[in-house]
């Protein structure tokens, strides 16, 4: 995973590095409006998560596969990047809002 930081030529040893990279990381905001951000899948896949307003996408297939208004739809990597409890909360509200009710799994297509 790589930051939008360039620690090059500051002589930090490797580890130092890191600890810098992942303080840097973790004070970020999770994803700002506008910001797109590039994700790891599994199979080393790479996949980019997108704010626009309220709606989050990512372009992996699972995510682009969903039935649902976009503003409904979630997937593994936007729950690791925005953390679980907050996407599932996201999704939950934004349901209500529309008044729908979610399928059981967010990752099954619906055939309507
Ligand atoms: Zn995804």
């Amino acid at each position: 995973m790589s930051a939008a930081v360039d620690l090059s030529g500051l002589g930090l040893t490797p580890e130092e590095e890191a600890n810098v990279l992942l303080s840097y990381e973790m004070l970020r905001p999770k994803l700002e409006d506008g910001e797109r951000r590039a994700v790891e899948g599994s199979k080393g896949a790479v996949y980019e998560l997108h704010r626009k307003g309220a709606t989050l996408s990512c372009s992996c297939p699972a995510w682009r596969n969903q039935t649902l208004p976009v503003q409904l739809r979630t997937c593994k990597h936007l729950k690791a990047v925005l953390g679980e409890r907050d996407e599932d909360a996201r999704v939950r509200e934004a349901a209500r809002a529309a008044g729908r009710t979610l399928p059981a799994s967010p990752y099954r297509r619906s055939r309507r």
